[in-house]
């Protein structure tokens, strides 16, 4: 072995980052996961707060405060406010946010149409923590504060359903839990802050699912908790950072970079869903169309005052017929994607009987206004026309 060998430079040494005296125009990535101090003094003054400074990427790190930070802004989160805060998943929001509230005894209610996994969460993963739970109908005001009970700390609710995309009565709901002292959590995602500002309307805590149109590239999984209460807000980062919940600086830089044209998408998105909404009305082979801004949608005397005119990308649609009709359309459809989420740029179909609401029987869907032939479309950004003519082609084959 030769001496020059020897005497390389050892790789592990990292080294210093190349200085340039102009700035980057883009946020940076940083994915260390550790943070070095100059002295324990100076550690022990950011654990204290006289510092500002990261230490470990599992407690923070500032890509995901990035993110944070600019859908406080959408959501109109103040710096009175608990400012928002970034986790892995909007599962991950959810469970933070109930763990930061909730303990053994207390009680949650929800909307009986939730997101399934929140549906999920609810009927048994809470109960296994001795947190009770119950289910009741958003759309009904009063039926819904008649279940609030003396240990409800908090209730659950979605401002437009999924599938059904019937509206919840938050209102008339959030006047009743904040007469008996319980919190209103709202679940934003397919409304976004665009369609419907939660603070304003009185929520005590809004989460999303960053991995749906804030994100809108089907590239991240991520979520958001924001709270009106900042001692609450610190409670549930606990939580998060206890039970893991922190998100990758990769997918925080991701959806930042995604977040830019939020608004652009969601505009274009929502102006195909109203054009493809009334084209669908029309065919003879749609038996019913569900679309926010149609006077024939079942909460129409709710939107004007809870959306105006933004009535969102989410259509849902009954196919006439049974498998062999659904089957045939789906086979139909050239580019439009079959698969079961939200959202992303491009428009997403998908068939609740057979992916989101498998799990009930074709009974129990009917009674939720589902029968075989009700499919979701999560509307893109593509050229309308082209979009309406792939639609009915399908349609025309069934
Ligand atoms: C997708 C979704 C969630 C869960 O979000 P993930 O990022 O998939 O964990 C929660 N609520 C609604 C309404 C959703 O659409």
């Amino acid at each position: 072995m030769s001496d020059k060998r020897l005497n390389t430079p050892s790789m592990v040494r990292r080294m210093a980052f190349p200085q340039s005296s102009s700035r980057a125009v883009v946020t940076p990535l940083q994915p260390s996961v550790v943070y070095a101090s100059d002295t324990p003094d100076a550690l022990d003054a950011q654990y204290l707060g006289g510092a500002q400074g990261y230490t470990y990427a599992r407690e923070g790190h500032p890509n995901a405060d990035v993110l944070a930070r600019k859908i406080d802004q959408l959501e109109g989160v103040t710096p009175q406010m608990g400012a928002g805060f970034i986790t892995s998943s909007g599962m991950a929001a959810i469970s933070a946010a109930i763990l930061g509230v909730c303990k053994a005894g207390d009680h949650v209610l929800g909307g009986d149409q939730l997101y399934g996994r929140s549906l999920r969460m609810l009927s048994q993963d809470l109960p296994d923590l001795g947190i009770e739970t119950s289910l009741a109908d958003p759309t009904d005001a009063a039926a819904f504060a008649a279940a609030i009970q003396p240990n409800t700390r908090l209730v659950l609710l979605e401002v437009m359903s999924n599938p059904t995309l019937r509206l919840s009565d938050i209102s008339a709901i959030t006047k009743a839990c904040h007469a008996r002292g319980v919190l209103v959590m709202i679940d934003n995602t397919f409304t976004t802050p665009r369609g419907y500002r939660a603070f304003d309307n009185g929520a005590d805590i809004v989460i999303h699912s960053v991995t749906k149109l804030l994100a809108g590239h089907s590239d991240v999984t991520l979520g958001y908790t924001a709270t009106r209460d900042p001692a609450l807000r610190d409670a549930m980062v606990v939580k998060a950072v206890t039970w893991g919940f922190t998100p990758s600086p990769f997918d925080c830089w991701l959806a930042e970079r995604g977040l830019y044209s939020f608004e652009l998408r969601y505009d274009r998105a929502q102006e195909n869903a109203a054009k493809l909404a009334d084209a669908l009305a029309t065919h003879s082979a749609v038996e019913k169309v569900l679309y926010p801004a149609r006077t024939d949608h079942p909460d129409h005397n709710r939107v004007s005052d809870m959306l105006g005119d933004q009535t969102g990308n989410m259509v849902s649609f009954v196919l006439r017929g049974g498998r062999e009709q659904t089957n045939a359309f789906v086979g139909a459809l050239e580019h439009i994607a079959f698969a079961p989420t939200l959202g992303d740029i491009g428009t997403t179909l998908s068939h609740p009987a057979t992916s989101s609401h498998r799990a009930l029987s074709a009974e129990a869907r009917l009674a939720l206004g589902m029968p075989e032939g009700f499919f979701r479309v999560s509307v893109g950004v593509e050229d309308v026309d082209m979009l309406i003519s792939e639609f009915t082609a399908a349609l025309d084959g069934v």
